[in-house]
């Protein structure tokens, strides 16, 4: 990366491992399509087979149970096409679950989360006890954490409630992958979306786990592959790559601590030279690399042109990657005020940050800041 490049925006994409790089390559090298029985095909099979283990031991679940994808959309989209009477799911989930939840005409639920972030468990249990609507085939889908606050969601203690009461259980865990620990056999979720290129692999790769013996709709009809669940000769680069950097990714969670400090560091920097500045559900359980701050008063995307212009990648949240100008649907369905919403950014650091990195944005920060209390003078 350019050496004037600061780079926090990991929650977006996270830069390409070298690792990942160097398995995108040599499999890009490999002849043979992996459902050939012939001996380069057979080496093209063991290329998946062997990223298989390697992203269901990340995501805690069987090699069995991982069904490749393009990535978590495509993930997301599979998991909610599954035929469902009624969905249950929140309002801060990513437009990846929200848009297929509404496209579908299943009777959809969707609950608030608190200002602290969390999905009210209580209302997923509210519904699935008294909501008219909800009946038959019932899907509860809430994400693992929050890809603009960070938060840490509640999703063993609602899988649990929701599978006692019969209903089936979805969790879109691309931001906490990495991060924090998974387990899909713990948790008690049936469906748990992945994607690779958050994690330092390649775009265009993801994962769907689906509970063994749970019989979801297949979604793309074609050849066997991918025990029939996934029609299309697979992407066995872009495949290799994910596993590479899933193993990296597993490996370093016990360091996690590292990246935890320096976000902590960026936050109390951040709240010494504007005291203003709100850290949104900063008292929540969060991912160790994320921060959404808020400065009254300034807007997200000026906030993100000018730190662009000082060298510094963040991002303004969801509204931003539509284009749209307004505050992130998931800020508002925290019921926030429209004065934090508007002007939350996004600062998330990956497995590369580095203190260096945290100098540099708090650098620009304080520049910011000096340069608005001049301009109030
Ligand atoms: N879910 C969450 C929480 C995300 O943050 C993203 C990426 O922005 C996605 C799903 C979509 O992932 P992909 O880019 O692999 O389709």
């Amino acid at each position: 990366m350019n050496a004037a490049r600061t780079y926090l925006d990991a929650n977006a994409t996270a830069p390409l491992r070298p690792v990942a790089r160097n398995a995108v390559l040599a499999a890009m090298e490999q002849l043979g399509n992996p459902s050939s029985v012939h001996t380069e095909g057979r080496t093209a099979r063991r290329i998946i087979e062997d990223a298989r283990e390697r992203v269901a031991a990340l995501a805690g679940a069987r090699p069995s149970e991982v069904v490749f994808t393009s990535g978590a959309t495509e993930a997301n989209n599979a998991a909610i096409a599954g035929g469902w009477d009624a969905i249950i799911t929140s309002g801060i989930e990513h437009d990846a679950v929200l848009a297929p939840a509404r496209a579908r005409g299943a009777h959809l639920v969707e609950v608030p989360a608190g200002g602290d972030g969390v999905v009210d468990a209580g209302a997923v249990a509210t519904a699935l006890l008294s909501d008219p609507i909800v009946r038959g085939r019932v899907l509860v889908s809430v994400q693992m954490a929050n890809n603009e606050t960070g938060v840490v969601q509640p999703v063993a203690e609602i899988a649990d409630f929701a599978r006692a009461h019969g209903a089936l259980v979805h969790t879109d865990a691309v931001q906490a992958a990495g991060r924090v620990p998974l387990s899909f056999a713990d948790l008690g979720v049936d469906l748990m979306a992945l994607s690779a290129h958050k994690i330092g692999g390649p775009f265009g790769v993801g994962a769907l786990v689906v509970r063994d013996g749970f019989d979801l709709k297949r979604w793309i009809v074609g050849g066997g592959q991918e025990r029939r669940r996934r029609a299309g000769t697979e992407n066995v680069a872009a495949i290799a790559g994910f596993g590479a950097a899933a193993e990296a990714a597993r490996n370093e969670l016990a360091a996690m601590r590292r990246i935890a400090d320096l976000r902590d560091r960026l936050e109390a920097g951040v709240r010494a030279s504007t005291p203003d500045a709100v850290i949104i559900a900063q008292g929540s359980l969060r991912l160790p690399n994320t921060s959404a701050v808020a400065w009254p008063g300034q807007s997200a995307e000026t906030l993100v042109i000018k730190l662009d212009l000082a060298g510094i990648a963040v991002s303004a949240g969801s509204a931003c990657s539509s284009g749209k100008v307004g505050s992130s649907h998931v800020l508002q369905a925290m019921g926030l005020a429209p004065e934090i919403a508007r002007s939350a950014i996004r600062v998330s650091l990956g497995w590369q940050s580095s203190e260096a990195d945290i100098e540099a944005f708090l650098q620009a920060w304080r520049a910011l800041a000096s340069s608005q209390s001049r301009a109030v003078a």
